[in-house]
């Protein structure tokens, strides 16, 4: 069976950089970046890493779309993320004009929704892809790092 290539399919892949940054001891937070269905970035918290809170899994992605683009702006582009975007992040995804937000698990303290963050007009941002499993990730990691300390 061939995958379709659907907000399911790439939030897959965002949740597969958030596994990666929960095996580096980050919060699980992922994000892949898409031009025409096709992979151009991927990202992971690694604010822990990088002793860097910039360092969202939205960061790296951006900066690695620009990079793969040869261009500042993502206004063709779309960004999976497992967690709703934080004020920051949805601060820099204004700059870069980019097309699409689809996020996962929605972060109703911190997310740039409840918070009223402006987005680039251009921007549509919808929600709710694979978001069991995003939160569930990111349970399994608070859960876990408290039975270490
Ligand atoms: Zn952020």
């Amino acid at each position: 069976m061939i995958e379709p290539f659907d907000d399911t399919y790439f939030m897959k892949k965002a949740l597969q950089e958030a596994e990666a940054a929960f095996e580096q001891g980050e919060i699980p937070v992922g994000a892949v970046i898409t031009i025409d269905n096709r992979v151009i970035a991927r990202g992971h918290n690694l604010t822990e890493t990088l002793t860097d809170v910039t360092a969202h899994a939205e960061m790296q992605a951006i900066t690695a779309a620009s990079n793969f683009l040869g261009g500042k702006y993502l206004n063709k582009c779309t960004l999976y993320v497992t967690l709703e975007p934080c004020q920051m992040c949805a601060g820099a995804l204004y700059w870069s004009q980019i097309s699409k937000i689809v996020y996962g698990a929605r972060d109703e303290a911190r997310g740039c929704i409840n918070l009223n963050t402006k987005l680039h007009p251009k921007t549509e941002i919808s929600g709710g892809v694979l978001a069991e499993e995003a939160s569930a990730l990111m349970k399994r990691f608070f859960v876990e790092k408290r039975n270490l300390n």
